[in-house]
């Protein structure tokens, strides 16, 4: 450890996503000594258009954390490039990144997921032209367009139902190994719904999709994906506190303010067992600020 602050902040938080920098502006504006932790690059700045959060018809992630990390600074929000790596409890909460110590009153935890991108040599030149990883996000931009839904479980055929009754007739599912019941095989077939199975490596096209390469060197023509690998938590930091987790043992448990099983750490965003979208964890920000901002007056 290379440092440690003397100043204990009212709140700590941690991913300057949608979710801590919405809550960062709450804090900020009680006048509150907050300080934003951020190691840079998360899931909403691969987010090339985002369509469906209010006031904008379309703006893209990257913008959209730009703007949001200048609004916080315009009401004393201290921000701090760096990774967290650990998180304790005594007296105070401490947090440990870049080499230093910091101490604070409470908590917020918005650091994100990341999804997970199936082996395909060229996936990331794809991602977000054409190649999705959420319904609720791009779904939309599929409408009327040769998708080919891709996967390997039970859930990827699921997806490939809703994705046909809400956006696109022509569709084929791609399942890597993964052998769904024989009833949900006879009712893709009466849904029109091609099914494939085998191992994808490239993706055919320049600026826009026109196939998927096959291991076994056949091609699926296709104008669009819908991947659907699930995702991972960015939490390693909180391993040592033993939260409380759903019964999978996945995402974290949190009351309706957004606090863990750990008093005074809140976790927002699609770490916690709500859904996955920018606006929701702006608004369970929000929420968590809120309730830090009534305990602090109690204090
Ligand atoms: C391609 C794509 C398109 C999307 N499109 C849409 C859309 O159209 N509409 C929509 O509502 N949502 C969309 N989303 C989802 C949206 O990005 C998430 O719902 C939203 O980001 C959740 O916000 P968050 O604040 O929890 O996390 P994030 O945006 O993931 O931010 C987390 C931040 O924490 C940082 N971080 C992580 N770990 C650490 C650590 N240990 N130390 C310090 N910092 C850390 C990350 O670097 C990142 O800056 C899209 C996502 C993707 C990937």
């Amino acid at each position: 450890m290379s440092g440690s602050e003397d100043t204990v902040y009212d709140c700590i938080i941690i991913g300057a996503g949608p979710g801590g920098l919405q809550a960062a502006v709450y804090l900020g504006r009680y006048n509150r000594q907050v300080l934003l932790i951020d190691r840079g690059g998360g899931r909403t700045s691969h987010a090339l258009h985002i369509e469906n959060f209010l006031t904008r018809k379309e703006i893209s992630g990257r913008e959209l954390i730009e703007l949001g990390l200048a609004q916080a600074r315009t009401f004393h929000v201290r921000l701090e490039r760096g990774l967290v790596t650990g998180l304790r409890k005594f007296q105070f909460f401490e947090v440990l990144a870049g080499g230093k110590r910091y101490l604070s009153k409470f908590v917020i935890v918005s650091s994100g997921v990341y999804d997970n991108l199936p082996e395909i040599e060229n996936v990331r030149e794809f991602l977000g032209r054409g190649f999705y990883t959420c319904v609720d996000c791009d779904g939309y931009r599929t409408t009327g367009r040769k998708l080919l839904v891709m996967g390997n479980s039970i859930n990827t055929v699921h997806l490939a139902f809703a994705m046909k009754e809400m956006f696109t007739e022509d569709l084929t599912l791609l399942l890597i190994f993964y052998d769904p019941p024989e009833e949900y095989k006879e009712a893709l077939r009466e849904e029109g719904i091609t099914l494939v199975k085998g191992r994808p490596v490239r993706i055919i096209g320049s600026s826009d999709i026109e196939a998927v390469e096959m291991r076994d060197g056949g091609r699926i023509p296709c104008e669009a994906i819908m991947s659907n690998f699930g995702f991972k938590l960015n939490d390693r930091f909180l391993s040592g506190l033993q939260l409380k987790r759903d019964p999978a043992g996945f995402k974290y448990v949190v009351n309706h303010h957004y606090e863990s099983s750990l008093g005074g750490l809140y976790i927002v965003g699609p770490l916690n067992t709500g859904p996955d979208q920018a606006v929701i964890a702006a608004g369970e920000g929000a929420v968590a600020a809120l309730d830090i901002k009534k305990r602090l007056l109690e204090l």
